[in-house]
């Protein structure tokens, strides 16, 4: 996959120490007091305590000095949609705007994920081929930004979610076509739609496509090289992706079909059994609890908005006991925010990383969960997701220790992606 860094210093520096208080190296070890990064162009090159570092013969060096600072592996985050404000307009209504509007909006989020600490993240969907492109202007340094993998438009049957992205297809031949001609414009990843969701009509209780669809474009991404994400709301559509060999469940909300949450250890099971990941998402409803509660106390709701208030605790609640359950019984759950979906801010990964802490995960393991989980969940834990010689310098500097408090991780002090400072 072409997402490593092409970087070289212009201005005659050829390598960067980057010195710091503290070290997590995002592979679970404990942090390290006093540490250095040498970085050489793109790439780290030595990771050591500063006085044990060996400077090259004839190098130019950079010296960037972070004594209270804990430096950690750059964020890997999932799931975005960049396409999306996360102001709460609906995917209906975003559906109406041009394409102009949507890559722009685009651009604006890409700066801020990477001014938070996100150096790469998945996008799960959005228009026309917005993403692709905006991928492309990141790459040529038009545009600020982290490394995105991009699944450009989600495949959909018709009246399914996401719809009015443009990919829709039915029936074996028409979904094995969509594949193909996404991996031709650019895919990274195959994003499918295995339920209905909050798209107007798309029936989030019930599965969407046949087994044999969701078979065929897993055959079809897998022979093309490319990973599938599944969006599963209904336990039906779960089933499904799980026999359809999908390699993301995403959401795996266990609704049933009188629309009531429900976790079935038995799928459970299954999904631990497996290497299936699973993304929760469960900020971006508990996210809109904030907000209301927030205007609640300003200014008071509205009868609908307290009905939408209860509603949501209420989701929140069932979501973070899905999770839960699935971290008891051994499923691989990672961190994909959902951002710019509903009210979900980009900038705010940290927010999805604290939920998993509610759902029973240490700070630790949430942490890793939105860097080197997340990293091999994407594919591309050889470049990115941990500290490591040989790795991209992805860097995010923080005040404060994240395997003792997953929210410390918004306390930004610095960011560095493919060893060129960024923030
Ligand atoms: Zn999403």
């Amino acid at each position: 996959m072409s997402i490593k860094g092409e970087f070289m210093y212009s201005n005659g520096v050829t390598h960067l120490l980057i010195k710091a208080g503290t070290l997590v190296d995002g592979n679970g070890a404990q942090p390290k007091k006093d540490m250095a990064v040498l970085v050489e162009g793109s790439t780290i090159v030595q990771i050591d305590h500063p006085e044990r570092v060996q400077i090259p013969d004839g190098a130019t060096l950079e010296t960037c000095e972070f004594p209270d600072a804990t430096l950690l592996p750059g964020l890997v985050d999932c799931h975005t949609h960049t396409n999306m404000p996360g102001d709460g307009t609906s995917v209906d209504d975003v559906g109406l705007e041009s394409y102009e509007i949507h890559i722009l909006q685009g651009v604006k989020q890409a700066k801020l994920a990477l001014e938070s600490g996100v150096t790469t993240m998945r996008d799960n969907g959005g228009w026309h081929r917005s993403v692709f492109w905006l991928k492309e202007g990141i790459r040529r340094e038009l545009v600020a930004g982290p490394r995105i993998l991009a699944s450009g438009r989600p495949i959909t049957m018709t009246g399914g979610h996401c719809w009015m992205m443009g990919s829709v297809a039915d029936g074996v031949a028409e979904v094995r076509a969509a594949v193909r001609e996404l991996v031709w414009e650019g895919a990274d990843f195959i994003k499918v739609m295995a339920t209905g969701g909050s798209t107007i009509g798309s029936m989030s209780e019930r599965p969407s496509y046949t087994l044999e669809e969701l078979q065929a474009i897993t055959d079809e991404a897998h022979r093309r090289g490319r990973l599938v994400g599944a969006h599963t709301i209904a336990q039906k559509g779960i089933e499904n992706a799980l026999d359809a060999g999908v390699n993301m469940l995403i959401h795996c909300t266990f609704v049933q079909s009188d629309g009531s949450i429900g976790y079935d250890p038995k799928v459970g099971e299954r999904i631990a059994a497996t290497d299936t990941w699973v993304n929760p998402t469960i900020h971006v409803r508990r996210g809109f609890v904030d907000l209301l509660e927030q205007k609640r106390a300003e200014e008071g709701l509205t009868i609908e908005e307290e009905a939408d208030l209860l509603e949501s605790v209420k989701a929140v609640e069932d979501r973070v006991k899905v999770t839960s359950q699935l971290i008891k019984d051994g499923a691989k759950v990672i961190g994909g925010s959902d951002c710019g979906w509903h009210v979900y801010e980009f900038g705010m990964f940290h927010k999805e990383l604290e939920t998993l802490v509610m759902s029973g995960m240490s700070h630790g393991d949430a942490l890793l969960a939105g860097t080197r989980e997340a990293a091999k969940a994407l594919g591309v834990s050889d470049i990115v997701g941990t500290l490591e010689v040989g790795k991209e310098a992805d860097l995010l500097l923080i005040n404060g220790d994240p395997t003792e408090n997953i929210s410390h991780l918004q306390n930004v002090v610095g960011v560095f992606k493919s060893g060129i400072r960024v923030r």
